[in-house]
């Protein structure tokens, strides 16, 4: 089936308050966390997509991490970490 093909998740950035977000990209409509603006998935770009909701969490994370001018910040938090 044809659907089986698309990724299921995206991430867009909202037109109205400029927040990254994770979507289902099987709905058509979603609502923004932050400015409670309604957003049509058909109108808003979708800037990643991934079939991985881990993957879409951790662009997401780095896309935050960046926009807040902290992402050399976290990557020295992480870089004497072990998560084993
Ligand atoms: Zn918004």
């Amino acid at each position: 089936m044809f659907w089986v093909f698309m990724e299921k998740f995206g991430i867009i950035v909202c037109p109205n308050c400029r927040k990254v977000k994770a979507v289902n990209l099987s709905v058509k409509k979603t609502k923004c966390f932050n400015c409670n603006k309604t957003l049509d998935l058909k109108k808003t770009v979708i800037i990643y997509k991934s079939n991985s909701r881990q993957e879409i969490t951790n662009a997401i994370g780095l896309l935050n991490a960046e926009l807040d001018g902290n992402l050399e910040k976290f990557k020295n938090i992480l870089k004497n970490k072990k998560f084993y």
